[in-house]
């Protein structure tokens, strides 16, 4: 019987940096070396006058910068859209990095909190916030404590007033990465998305518009600023721009983060990054977006990872997290451990997504699979469910229906309509 494997926080741990095995042993750089290199210059320029606003958002609109936690969106634009709201305002910083298989935020805070924190508070400067709040996830113990001596870096060396950032931990719960159900755990109260409009932006924490930003999304704009907006839209493949951090897992030779270009294909990272598929192992499709991305077939192994140009086929990149199966993963038991995870972690907030993630689980059980019945389900579950949790709980059996019709033969499923 096969499983697919997912990164649990052991095995990135180990596949990542076999020295970060306990929190305590975590190597990151501190205040002062950072600063050697020039870090905390960029804040010192936009808090001085030197760098305007403007300016800043023109280099990221240029070196097209976009919410790498999932959604994509331009970050210049969403600053904007903060900005135009009326004072006071809040930033908050999104780590709570819940989707399956990825690690990169993860990665880049382990290595480099200062540069993250620079980034944080530039955000934070630009939209004029009067606090920085921080949310990380619970299972990063370790994070926890590396922040914690960041910031407490920070304070006396007198580059933030004490209690600006506030770092709070969040408590296991997937859906708490939604950007309200998170403001809403920040705020104290159990992490259900909001309905939208009002969108975050106009009242977000406290009901204060606020600013929503991506651990890694931040972390890149010490870099852009000091390398320039050309260096990094210089990168890219088949018409994209930009560099992206794969969380790469699965059936792979090197499993791990991947810095690569925006826009490469499968093919092309596992055999330029991953040193092709692991021993043994022969690729039957792949998951590029987490749990919520969809499923993709060994077919399509030619598109082109990224942002938007997914959608045709029903998936979508999100956070770049991408899992390999093989000839010798049980699809069923793929599509199970997906299901069990949507249906655990719905907030049961909305019923087409409390009710259809549970229907929806004692599917692959089923020898018959009705396609016409499914497809109802999932229809509503994607037009009615509140937030991206339920719309993309169907994604992995449509997927398996579109694409693995011989696989699920062969599992002995029967397919009608
Ligand atoms: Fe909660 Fe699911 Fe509704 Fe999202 S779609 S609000 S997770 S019940």
């Amino acid at each position: 019987h096969h499983h697919v494997q997912f990164a649990t926080l052991e095995g990135v741990e180990a596949v990542v940096d076999t020295g970060h095995f306990h929190p305590e042993a975590i190597v990151w750089q501190r205040l002062a070396d950072y600063r050697a290199e020039g870090g905390y210059g960029l804040l010192a320029d936009c808090r001085e006058g030197r760098v305007t606003v403007e300016a800043l958002m023109e280099t990221l609109e240029r070196a097209n910068l976009r919410g790498l936690g999932g959604a994509g969106f331009p970050t210049f634009k969403k600053w904007r859209s903060v900005r135009q709201e009326p004072g006071p305002r809040y930033c908050a910083i999104n780590a709570d990095e819940g989707e399956p298989g990825t690690f990169k935020d993860r990665y880049y805070l382990e290595r480099s909190p200062h540069r993250f924190l620079e980034g944080a508070l530039v955000s934070a400067w630009a939209v004029e916030a009067c606090a920085l709040y921080i949310y990380l996830r619970d299972e990063y113990p370790g994070l926890h404590r590396v922040l914690h001596a960041a910031i407490a870096e920070l304070e006396a060396a007198g580059l933030v007033p004490p209690g600006y950032i506030v770092l709070r931990r969040g408590a296991g719960a997937y859906i708490c990465g939604e950007e309200s159900a998170m403001i809403e755990s920040l705020e104290g109260k159990p992490g259900k998305p909001r309905h939208r409009p009002p969108f975050v932006a106009q009242q977000g924490l406290f009901d204060r518009p606020t600013l929503v930003n991506n651990v890694e999304t931040v972390t890149w704009i010490p870099l852009i600023w000091q390398k320039g907006a050309d260096w990094f839209a210089g990168h890219g493949r088949h018409g994209r721009t930009g560099l992206r951090s794969f969380s790469l897992s699965g059936r792979v030779r090197r499993p791990g983060v991947h810095l690569a270009p925006a826009g490469i294909t499968l093919k092309e990272l596992l055999e330029e990054y991953g040193g092709g598929m692991a021993e043994g192992h022969r690729l039957a499709g792949y998951l590029p977006g987490g749990a919520s991305g969809g499923i993709l077939p060994a077919s399509k192994a030619d598109l082109p990872l990224d942002f938007d140009t997914l959608q045709a086929e029903g998936c979508f990149i999100g956070s770049a997290a991408i899992i390999v199966l093989s000839d010798q993963d049980d699809l069923r038991a793929v599509a199970t451990n997906l299901l069990a995870f949507f249906a655990d972690e719905s907030c049961g907030q909305c019923t087409p997504c409390r009710v259809g993630t549970e229907k929806m689980l004692t599917l692959p059980e089923r020898e018959k699979w009705h396609v016409e019945q499914l497809e109802r389900l999932s229809r509503v579950m994607m037009d009615a469910s509140i937030c991206g949790l339920g719309q993309a709980a169907p994604n992995p059996v449509l997927g398996l229906l579109r694409d693995f019709r011989g696989e699920l033969a062969a599992q002995h499923v029967i397919v009608k309509g």
